[in-house]
């Protein structure tokens, strides 16, 4: 059985930077990632990254963008690590070969993002994510890294609440392996594919969140889901807030920029939460267009838009017939981010060191990037933080897992049953009669569901709509049968393994979003519209109980620095 000190499983950014760190450190690390690692969702990333790299600013003003950008539900004491550490890792970056966009005089350029108090976000054009990415990559391959490339991840091996490794599947081959390591970091990315539609791509299917929490980690905050305020109808795809950075206005069928009515200082750069709920307002008061309101780029002028913004022309161009050039484009909010994910430290650890139990997790086992939530977005991410986060506590991530494997031995591990144990799950989904039901057909019935009740704004009867539909669709996934039983890239098999893990996770968004009752970032309540800091200053916090049901709990917010305060932009 393949045995590494550090197994990270996922090769997106925060993977890769946990990988290097590790690697750095003198361990012997392995990567697992079910697609390559280039085509991880991170590739997709368009806009930028966050770092106060100017003169002007500070790392204490992004901090406190942060913190107000949270709703006060992130940990100050997370934030001001995000904050001050990230100029260097932005320089450590530049120093691999990314070449950032640059100013006249030849320093990092930033451009502006919603919820942001200067210009901060440094960015690569609209490509950001893919050059982090593509560096990256570049340098793990030169330093050797072992990376295990279209294996999927099925299960954690865990031994009296210790990580021993994990079990996957050779997705070419079908060939079913265990991987021993003394710590492992799942950096497996978002829950995109939960809601229907989304700007996430197919791979992103909450994996890493559904193997903690059965591992027995915890899953916090899982309600705080983001929607964008600039997706594609068509398909739910992305276009970059870096356009409203660059001066984009939005407008309602009546050509008002109306965000002057909701923000009337930031207007189309307030946070994602704000310009999300200000379209939905005006779409429901009749002033949008067939679901629609629309983003303006022509005033920009050709040349900024061919230099820096030349991928939102094709997308606009292929996905909305609309030259954006000579039209303004047709765009909704749609589900793009989870604030929420596996509750770690600042170290990345998801159980608690400092020795007073305030959460339950599993030693050796570590998260990073968008699966983990360490918090610094609290109830609402701000644009260009995510990168941020996995570059930043991947790396921390990457420190902590190598600290902890010098510390620890191996854990025993019984290979033969645990093989067994996953070739009899695949068995038994071969063995079920053709002609049952369809694993398309229950994924888009759970996104539907989601996106109708757990969306920009909810209340208890939606929210418990969803949870009755998502419920449902699980008492019926024992009937799903597939046609396809061969072992070599069963696609169709992944699809089912995937639908179980989203099933579990949207179940947890569903009971932590019924929980609070109270308006906070995402969470949007018409019930409970204002938020509600005397009862409601806390994180959820979701774990399996012993009868493998999900149980709530609520942990204190950290706070260092900044008081809740009424938060208008
Ligand atoms: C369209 C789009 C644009 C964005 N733009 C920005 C932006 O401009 N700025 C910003 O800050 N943020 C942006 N974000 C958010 C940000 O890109 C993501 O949050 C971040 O890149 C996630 O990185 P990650 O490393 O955590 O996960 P990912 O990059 O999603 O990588 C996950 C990895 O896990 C692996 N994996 C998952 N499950 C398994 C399994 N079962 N077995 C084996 N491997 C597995 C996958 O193969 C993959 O390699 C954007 C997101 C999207 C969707």
């Amino acid at each position: 059985m393949p045995q590494h000190q550090v197994l990270i499983v996922g090769g997106g950014l925060a993977g890769m930077r946990a990988a290097q760190k590790a690697q750095e450190l003198g361990m012997d690390v392995a990567m697992i990632s079910k697609i390559f690692p280039t085509r991880s969702h991170s590739a997709a990333a368009q806009g930028g990254v966050q770092a106060a790299v100017s003169e002007d600013d500070s790392w204490e003003s992004h901090a406190y963008d942060t913190v107000k950008g949270s709703d006060y539900l992130g940990d100050q004491d997370a934030i001001e690590i995000l904050c001050s550490e990230a100029p260097d890792d932005i320089y450590s970056l530049e120093r691999m070969g990314v070449v950032f966009n640059r100013t006249e005089e030849g320093k990092i350029d930033a451009r502006a993002f919603g919820g942001t108090s200067v210009k901060r976000t440094c960015y690569v054009a609209d490509q950001t994510g893919q050059v982090l990415l593509h560096v990256m990559w570049e340098q793990l391959i030169k330093s050797g890294l072992k990376v295990y490339s279209e294996w999927f991840v099925m299960d954690l091996i865990v031994e009296d609440n210790k990580v021993a490794g994990c079990v996957a599947m050779e997705i070419p081959t079908g060939k079913i392996e265990v991987f021993r390591s003394k710590s492992l970091i799942l950096a497996t990315g978002g829950i995109g594919q939960v809601y229907s539609p989304t700007t996430n791509g197919l791979v992103v299917t909450a994996d890493g969140q559904a193997l903690a929490y059965k591992a027995g980690a915890t899953l916090m905050d899982m309600e705080m889901v983001q929607h964008h305020p600039t997706t594609m109808q068509a398909n739910g795809v992305l276009i970059t807030e870096g356009a409203r950075g660059e001066g984009a206005y939005l407008l309602n069928s009546k050509g008002e920029r109306f965000m002057e009515k909701y923000a009337p200082n930031m207007k189309e750069l307030a946070s994602r939460d704000v310009v999300s709920r200000a379209e939905t307002m005006e779409i429901r008061e009749g002033r949008g267009v067939d679901g629609c309101v629309f983003l303006d780029l022509r005033h920009l002028g050709r040349d900024l838009i061919m230099t820096k913004l030349s991928q939102i022309y094709e997308l606009s161009r292929d996905y909305a017939n609309t030259n954006i050039l000579e039209a303004p484009v047709p765009i909704q909010p749609g589900h793009h981010y989870i604030m929420g994910g596996i509750k770690t430290d600042v170290d990345g650890r998801t159980w608690d060191v400092s020795g007073q139990n305030r959460w339950q997790g599993v030693e050796g086992l570590f998260a990073a990037g968008e699966c983990a939530n360490v918090s610094v977005h609290g109830g609402n991410r701000l644009g260009g933080n995510s990168l941020l986060d996995t570059i930043v506590f991947g790396r921390r991530s990457g420190q902590g897992s190598t600290d902890y494997a010098k510390s620890t031995d191996w854990v025993n591990i019984d290979e033969n049953s645990v093989i067994r144990g996953a070739e009899d799950k695949i068995k038994e989904i071969f063995a079920r009669p053709s002609g049952g039901l369809r694993t398309a057909n229950l994924r888009s019935e759970m996104g539907s569901a989601m996106n109708d009740g757990i969306a920009v704004f909810r209340n208890e009867e939606g929210m418990k709509k969803t949870l009755e539909s998502v419920r449902s669709v699980r008492d019926r996934f024992p009937k799903i049968s597939l046609d396809n039983k061969g072992k070599i890239f069963n696609t169709d098999l992944l699809s089912v393994l995937e639908l179980e893990f989203m099933l579990d996770v949207a179940e947890v968004i569903g009971i932590g979003a019924i929980e609070r009752k109270e308006s906070r970032g995402a969470h949007a309540r018409e019930d409970y519209p204002d938020r509600n800091d005397e009862e409601y200053l806390k994180h959820t916090v979701v774990n399996l109980d012993e009868n493998g049901e999900p149980k709530l709990n609520y942990i204190p917010v950290t706070m260092t620095q900044w008081e809740p305060q009424v938060r208008t932009y």
